[in-house]
């Protein structure tokens, strides 16, 4: 069965990028461009992994990211940050949130899918 994942993107190319080269090869993938819909759809649908932008329109994704963190049947799914925002800092203080990776836009398609690859695949304690 396919792994799923879970977008969350309010930008349309970017949401397109993520999605078609998702769905190249072989993911069902999700697609919600806010927030508070985004965790619900997290709730319902228990997605294998979750990419998530960080600036998003109503609520910042780091905040999403929290609640994910904070529930018990949703902390274990590794999220995948994406911001816009390469500031000096970021990195850090997306992985103490408890993002699995972060990649800055513009993203690498190559690296984009490797890091996804290696979440769904190999151990959730490997070194990023
Ligand atoms: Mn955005």
């Amino acid at each position: 069965m396919a792994k799923s994942i879970l977008i969350i993107e309010d930008d349309d190319l970017n949401m397109k990028l993520f999605g078609d080269v998702l769905r190249a090869q072989g993911y069902d993938v999700l697609e919600c461009r806010e927030g508070v819909p985004g965790f619900r759809i997290a709730r319902e649908r228990r997605p294998d992994l979750i990419v998530m932008d960080i600036q998003l329109p109503a609520i910042s994704g780091l905040e999403v990211i929290g609640w994910l963190k904070e529930d018990m049947e949703l902390a274990a799914i590794p999220v995948v940050a994406v911001t816009a925002f390469a500031m000096r800092g970021d990195e850090a203080r997306l992985l103490g949130a408890g993002c699995a990776a972060y990649l800055a836009k513009p993203i690498s398609v190559a690296r984009f899918l490797e890091t996804v690859r290696r979440l769904l695949t190999g151990p959730q304690t490997a070194p990023i």
